[in-house]
């Protein structure tokens, strides 16, 4: 794995429009990009942080990943992102490893880039994500 940098943190929150106003207060920044995933059921916004990003995910759809987190933990942090060089090599070395994976294959997630989600059984109870560069092809 050639792994560069946390790409994002991924944070669960109710209420998108609220979130973003108190972390454009906390930071004094301004919330970049505001992106809709529909086959995650969720809609992100993005602060930039130095070369890590913070995400915000509100749920589009109780029955969601967002939706069903949020009713069983509450809101708080849901994931930690990685970015890494060429996702498909490294997703096989980590099968390899005994990782389990939630993701099969890469898929294309916000911001431009390609994802995979490591199962949280595998990597001590936290839900950790893989990307890279989707126009990065190696
Ligand atoms: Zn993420």
């Amino acid at each position: 794995m050639i792994i560069s940098n946390i790409e994002h943190i991924g944070i669960a929150v109710k209420n998108l429009k609220e979130a973003i106003k108190m972390y454009e207060d906390l930071f004094g920044l301004p919330c970049y990009n505001i992106e809709e995933i529909s086959d995650q059921k969720i809609r992100t916004a993005f602060f930039r942080i130095g070369q890590t990003k913070i995400e915000l995910l509100e749920s589009t759809d109780p029955e969601g990943p967002i939706g069903k987190f949020i009713e069983k933990k509450g809101e708080g942090v849901h994931h930690i992102a990685f970015a890494v060089e060429n996702l498909a090599d490294t997703l096989r070395e980590v099968e390899a490893k005994g990782f389990q994976l939630i993701d099969k294959h890469p898929r294309p997630g916000a911001e431009g880039l390609n994802i995979v989600f490591l199962h949280p059984k595998s990597t001590g109870g936290v839900l950790l994500e893989l990307c890279e560069d989707r126009l990065i092809k190696k």
